[in-house]
C-alpha cells in the first residue's frame, strides 16, 4: 500500500569497469535525500557489490529488465559536480578509455568525503592519591604512570606509555575517573604544509609590460567565458608573480584557481610563494602527499575550504567548485602526460577543455612553449601574450659554448669531462661565494659496463638498455625495470675477459669530479635517487637558498622552476643527452632543457653566465639553444614537422603491442595491421615497428603509428572515426597469445 503513495526514483551508475554502459537502479527511500549526482555509490553488480558513480536520476526507469535497489552510499556530499562529469566523458571519448577507467583516475582510491583525520589521547597529571603506597601495592601500573606523568608540563600521548602497562589507554581512563589525571583526546591533522617553503612577503610592482599583459589576462577573466592564453615569458619575467595576481583576481570574483606544475621539486617555492598570498586557501596536490594528507586535503577540496590548488598532473581533477582560472606552468613539460595506466591524457590538453566546460581563463605558460602551442597561438587558437625580458632589468645570462672534442685535443685528455673553462668559473664563484647549478641528464655513475676486449655490453635481462652502474650501493640498475644486479661482474660473459671498464657519466660520477678537484666545496646532488621522498628534496632546495650548499648538481629536475638570486653560474655537463635518440620530438626536448637550464643564473641582480659542454656545437638544437632563440629554432623545428607530416601538422595515435613472446606480439601487430581498411587520403599508417626501446620489463614493443595531416582532418574527428571502426575494444579482441594491446592518443615519445 505505501509503495503506491511514495515516489519511486532511479539512479544511473557507472562503475569503473571496462565498459562504456551506465547501469540502473532503484533509490530505496531513505537513499533518496542523498542521492544527488557525483555522489558514489555501492550497487549490485552480477553477484558482487562494486563502487560507482550516480550519473543521473530519473522519475522513470528505460531499462525494463529487473531492477535493484542501490546498495549503500559512500559520500555525504557529491564528489563531482556536472562540469567534472563532462570533463571525464570528454576523456573517455577523446582518449578512447571506458568511463569506469577515467573514473579511477579522477577519482583515486581511498578518497571519501567522509574522512575523519585520525585522533589521540593525551593525558596530563593532576594529583597523587592521598595514600600513595595503597595505590603502589593495589595498582602498580596506575602508581607507575601517575609517577612517569608527575615530572611533566605537557599533556603527553597516551601512546607513549607503552613501556609503562600494557593497555596505558585503560589505565589512564581508571586514572582519569577518580580524577588524578586528566584525559583528552585530540585530532590529529596531517601535516600538509610540507612541500612548501616558508612564505616570502614580497613588495611587487607589476613593470609597464607586465601590467599590460596582466591587464589582457584580467579582461578574460572579467569575461567569464573560456579565454585560453599562451604566455610565454623569458624565464625570470615574472610568471610567478603575474599567476599570483591574476588569482587573487579571481578569488575577488569568488572563483576558484587550479595552478599545475610539471614536478613536485617545482613546488615548494612556488607553494611558499603562493602561501605568501592566499594563506590558508591554498591546497597542495601531488603523488607525494602521505595517505592521510591526501585524504585529508581531498575531503576539504570538496567542502569547498579551498580556494587556489596548486599540484601536479593529477590537480587537474580537483573537484573545486567555481573554477575561474586554470594556469599550466612550463606547460610542455612531458610530465603532463600520463603514460600509463589509460586514459594516457595530457593535462594541459584536459585543462584547455576543463576551461571550455567551466567558462574559465585558461593560461599556458613558459619560456620554451611547446612546439604545438606555439603554432596554436600563431593559428590564434591561443592568445599569444609575450615578456620578453627579464624582470628588474636582471640580464640574461652569457652563455659560453665548450666544443668538448676540441677541449680533449688541446688538453690531450681523452674521455675529459669537465672543461677548464666551467673549472675555472666553478672556482671564480667559489672564492665570490656565489652558487652553482650543474646539470647532468643522467642518473648513477656511469651508464655503460664495457668489455674490453670483446665490446660486449652489459644489458638488463628484462630490457633492451644497458645498466648504470651506481657507486652509490656498488651495484648495476636498469632504469627502465626494477631489475638490479647486486655485485660488479669480474669477468665478461661472453669472453671471460677481466677486462671491464665503465663509459659514460652520471651524476654520482660529476659529484666525484667535482669532489677531486674541489674538496672543500659543499655539493648536493638531486636526482631520482637522492630525492626518493619530497621532504628530501625540499630539504636540500631550502640548504640552497640558505646558502648552505655551493654547488647543486642534479638531472633535469633542478633545471626549471628554481629562483636563486646567488646562483649565477649554470653549467650544462653534456648538452647532447637525448639529441640523437630516434624520435621526433628529441630534438625539441634537447633545445627546451637546455634554455631552462640556462634559465637559473643570474635571475636577480647579480649577472648570470652558463657554460654548455657540447660535441656538436653546430647542431641547430644547440646553436639556438645558447643563443637562447627560440623563435629562430622554432620556425626550423616546424618547417621540420611540416615536411614530415608530424604533429603539430597532423593527429598522431599509436597503437602498442607488448608481450612476453616476442613472436606473439609480430604475430599479434601483423593481424591488427591486415584487419586494416585501405587508409582515407591525409593518413598515413606506420608500422608495425619494433620500438627503439625494443623490450621493456621483459615485455617486447611493437608499434603503429597513425598520422593524420590536419589539411584534411581539421579537427581530428576523422582519425577519431576510422579508429574507432576499425581499433575498438571489440575489434582488438582480447588479449590472446599474452599481448596488450592500447591506444595512446597524442603519443608524447615513440620511443
Ligand atoms: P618566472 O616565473 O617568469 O621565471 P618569477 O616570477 O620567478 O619569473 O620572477 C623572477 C624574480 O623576479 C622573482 O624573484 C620575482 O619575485 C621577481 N619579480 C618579478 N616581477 C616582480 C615585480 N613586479 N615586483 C617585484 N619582484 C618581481
Ligand atoms: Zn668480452
Ligand atoms: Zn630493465
Amino acid at each position: 500500500m505505501h509503495r503506491l503513495f511514495s515516489v519511486v526514483m532511479f539512479a544511473d551508475v557507472a562503475f569503473p569497469i571496462s565498459s562504456y554502459q551506465t547501469f540502473t537502479y532503484e533509490i530505496p527511500g531513505d537513499f533518496l535525500p542523498h542521492i544527488k549526482i557525483g555522489v558514489r555509490v555501492r550497487a549490485p553488480l552480477g553477484r558482487r557489490i562494486v563502487q560507482g558513480i550516480v550519473v543521473a536520476k530519473h522519475k522513470t526507469a528505460q531499462y525494463r529488465g529487473k531492477i535493484r535497489p542501490l546498495a549503500a552510499i559512500v559520500d555525504d556530499q557529491p564528489v563531482l559536480d556536472q562540469g567534472l562529469w563532462q570533463l571525464m566523458q570528454w576523456i573517455s571519448q577523446y582518449y578512447l578509455t571506458p568511463i569506469g577507467q577515467v573514473a579511477k583516475t579522477a577519482l583515486p582510491k581511498g578518497l571519501s568525503t567522509r574522512y575523519q583525520p585520525p585522533t589521540q589521547w593525551l593525558v596530563r597529571f593532576r594529583a597523587f592519591p592521598a595514600d600513595r603506597e595503597r595505590m603502589e601495592r593495589r595498582a602498580p601500573a596506575q602508581s607507575k604512570i601517575l609517577k612517569h606523568l608527575e615530572t611533566r608540563e605537557e599533556p603527553i600521548p597516551v601512546s607513549e606509555l607503552g613501556l609503562l602497562a600494557a593497555s596505558p589507554l585503560t589505565v589512564c581512563r581508571s586514572l582519569a575517573e577518580k580524577g588524578f589525571v586528566e584525559l583528552f583526546e585530540e585530532v590529529r591533522l596531517p601535516d600538509v604544509t610540507g612541500f612548501t617553503f616558508d612564505p616570502v612577503h614580497k613588495e611587487i610592482l607589476f613593470s609597464k609590460i607586465q601590467k599590460s599583459i596582466l591587464s589582457d589576462l584580467i579582461s578574460g577573466l572579467k569575461a567569464k567565458s573560456f579565454q585560453p592564453f599562451l604566455l610565454h615569458g623569458v624565464t625570470g619575467s615574472g610568471k610567478t608573480e603575474i599567476y599570483i595576481e591574476l588569482a587573487q583576481q579571481a578569488l575577488n570574483q569568488n572563483r576558484t584557481v587550479i595552478l599545475l606544475l610539471p614536478e613536485i621539486s617545482l613546488t615548494p617555492q612556488i607553494a611558499g610563494r603562493f602561501r605568501a598570498v592566499f594563506g590558508e586557501a591554498v591546497a597542495l596536490w601531488h603523488s607525494k602527499l602521505s595517505p592521510a594528507a591526501r585524504a585529508w586535503t581531498w575531503k576539504r577540496i570538496c567542502s569547498g575550504d579551498f580556494k587556489v590548488v596548486i599540484g601536479a598532473r593529477s590537480a587537474i581533477f580537483a573537484p573545486i567548485k567555481d573554477l575561474g582560472l586554470i594556469v599550466v606552468d612550463e606547460e610542455q613539460e612531458h610530465t603532463y602526460k600520463q603514460e600509463s595506466p589509460a586514459p594516457r591524457y595530457h593535462a594541459r590538453d584536459v585543462a584547455l577543455m576543463r576551461g571550455k566546460i567551466h567558462q574559465a581563463t585558461v593560461v599556458l605558460a613558459s619560456a620554451t612553449p611547446s612546439l604545438e602551442s606555439y603554432y596554436n597561438q600563431n593559428l590564434g587558437k591561443l592568445k599569444y601574450l609575450h615578456l620578453p625580458e627579464r624582470f628588474g632589468g636582471a640580464r640574461y645570462p652569457h652563455v659560453h659554448i665548450v666544443n668538448m672534442e676540441q677541449e680533449q685535443e688541446e688538453s690531450g685528455k681523452p674521455g675529459q669531462v669537465l672543461s677548464g673553462l666551467l673549472l675555472e668559473k666553478i672556482e671564480d664563484r667559489l672564492t665570490k661565494k656565489e652558487q652553482i647549478i650543474l646539470l647532468q641528464n643522467r642518473r648513477g655513475y656511469a651508464p655503460i659496463l664495457r668489455c674490453g676486449d670483446c665490446g660486449e655490453i652489459e644489458m638488463c635481462p628484462n630490457c633492451q638498455v644497458t645498466l648504470t652502474y651506481h657507486r652509490v650501493g656498488n651495484n648495476l640498475r636498469c632504469h627502465f625495470c626494477a631489475f638490479t644486479r647486486p655485485s660488479i661482474p669480474q669477468q665478461c660473459r661472453n669472453c671471460q675477459s677481466p677486462n671491464l671498464k665503465l663509459f659514460g657519466v652520471g651524476t654520482q660520477k660529476v659529484e666525484d669530479l667535482i669532489l677531486e678537484t674541489f674538496p672543500r666545496a659543499r655539493l648536493a646532488r638531486l636526482d631520482m635517487d637522492t630525492a626518493h621522498s619530497g621532504t628530501a628534496l625540499t630539504e636540500i632546495l631550502e640548504q640552497f637558498a640558505r646558502r648552505e650548499i655551493d654547488i647543486l648538481l642534479g638531472t633535469q629536475m633542478i633545471a626549471k622552476g628554481l629562483d636563486f638570486g646567488n646562483a649565477t653560474l649554470v653549467g650544462i655537463i653534456n648538452g647532447d643527452t637525448g639529441l640523437f635518440l630516434p624520435d621526433f620530438r628529441s630534438g625539441e626536448r634537447v633545445f627546451q632543457l637546455i634554455y631552462q637550464a640556462a634559465g637559473r643564473a643570474g635571475r636577480h641582480r647579480k649577472p648570470g653566465e652558463v657554460v654548455v659542454q657540447t660535441y656538436n656545437p653546430d647542431n641547430p638544437v644547440i646553436k639556438y639553444a645558447t643563443r637562447l632563440d627560440v623563435k629562430k629554432y622554432y620556425n626550423i623545428a616546424l618547417s621540420e614537422r611540416q615536411e614530415l607530416n608530424y604533429p603539430p601538422f597532423s593527429w598522431m595515435v599509436k597503437v602498442e603491442f607488448n608481450g612476453k613472446k616476442k613472436t606473439n606480439v609480430e604475430q599479434k601487430a601483423t593481424i591488427v595491421r591486415r584487419s586494416l581498411p585501405r587508409p582515407y587520403k591525409g593518413l598515413e599508417i606506420l608500422g608495425p615497428a619494433f620500438c627503439y626501446r625494443e623490450r621493456l620489463g621483459g615485455r617486447y614493443r611493437m608499434q603503429i603509428v597513425f598520422k593524420s595531416s590536419k589539411t584534411v582532418d581539421p579537427n581530428g574527428t576523422k582519425l577519431h572515426h576510422y579508429l574507432r571502426q576499425n581499433l575498438g575494444p571489440e575489434k582488438l579482441g582480447r588479449n590472446r597469445g599474452g599481448v596488450n594491446v592500447f591506444l595512446d592518443i597524442d603519443p608524447y615519445s615513440l620511443l
